[in-house]
């Protein structure tokens, strides 16, 4: 448990330095996420239910060439941000990402409706694009909408606990605040929004509960 918890400081390190010194990317926020033992908890929990007994739904989408991604260690969190708060689909988020970033396809692996519906995005074992100089060992969860502007539904935020226990359960690391990031701690953006990062550790602390780790 200790050794765990050491590699995974060790691994948050590394990734904001990572963040920090290469181009394009500075870390912005410090802080740990998790001040103290214990957070409020106001979004209700989920059941916790493996990747294959979640309820996600395929979407298949053509992608050009990409690479497999060889580790797993970490989730990144984001919103979709567009200047109004709606929602995205998937397919949509898929042609903007071709067209306006010249990508493979969706840079996410997941997207997270209002209404709590989970879809899949890039197929989950390939490098991501969803966070500049992090996409050989994170996979990308995006939840529809601009948390700057609005404040995120209940059942998304209870649907991202539940996939964010699934995922962790998956690739074996414990969700804490160096395995779950939101993308602003990694990159200069404002994502995953004003309304959604500071709930995070709740997230964070839902997932350790349905894991039965506290
Ligand atoms: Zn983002």
């Amino acid at each position: 448990m200790k050794n765990l918890l050491d590699k995974n400081l060790t691994r948050r390190n590394f990734l904001q330095a990572s963040a920090k010194f290469l181009l394009g990317c500075s870390v912005l926020n410090f802080a740990p996420k998790i001040a103290s033992a214990e957070v409020e908890n106001k979004i209700p929990l989920p059941k916790f239910k493996t990747l294959d007994e979640m309820k996600i739904n395929k979407v298949n989408l053509r992608f050009a060439k990409m690479n497999l991604r060889e580790y797993t260690g970490a989730l990144v969190i984001h919103h979709s941000g567009l200047s109004i708060d709606k929602e995205s689909t998937v397919a949509g988020i898929h042609e903007m990402h071709i067209v306006k970033n010249h990508w493979a396809g969706i840079g996410y692996h997941f997207v997270i409706h209002k209404d709590g519906s989970v879809e899949t995005a890039r197929p989950l074992e390939y490098r991501g694009a969803h966070s500049l100089n992090n996409n050989d060992f994170t996979v990308g969860i995006c939840l529809t909408g601009n948390y700057d502007l609005v404040k995120p539904p209940t059942p998304q935020l209870t649907s991202a606990i539940q996939l964010i226990g699934a995922l962790c359960e998956k690739y074996k690391f414990q969700p804490n605040d160096a395995t779950i990031f939101g993308h602003r701690e990694l990159c200069k953006t404002s994502c995953p929004g004003e309304n959604l990062f500071p709930l995070l550790p709740e997230m964070i602390q839902g997932t350790q509960k349905i894991l039965h780790l506290i």
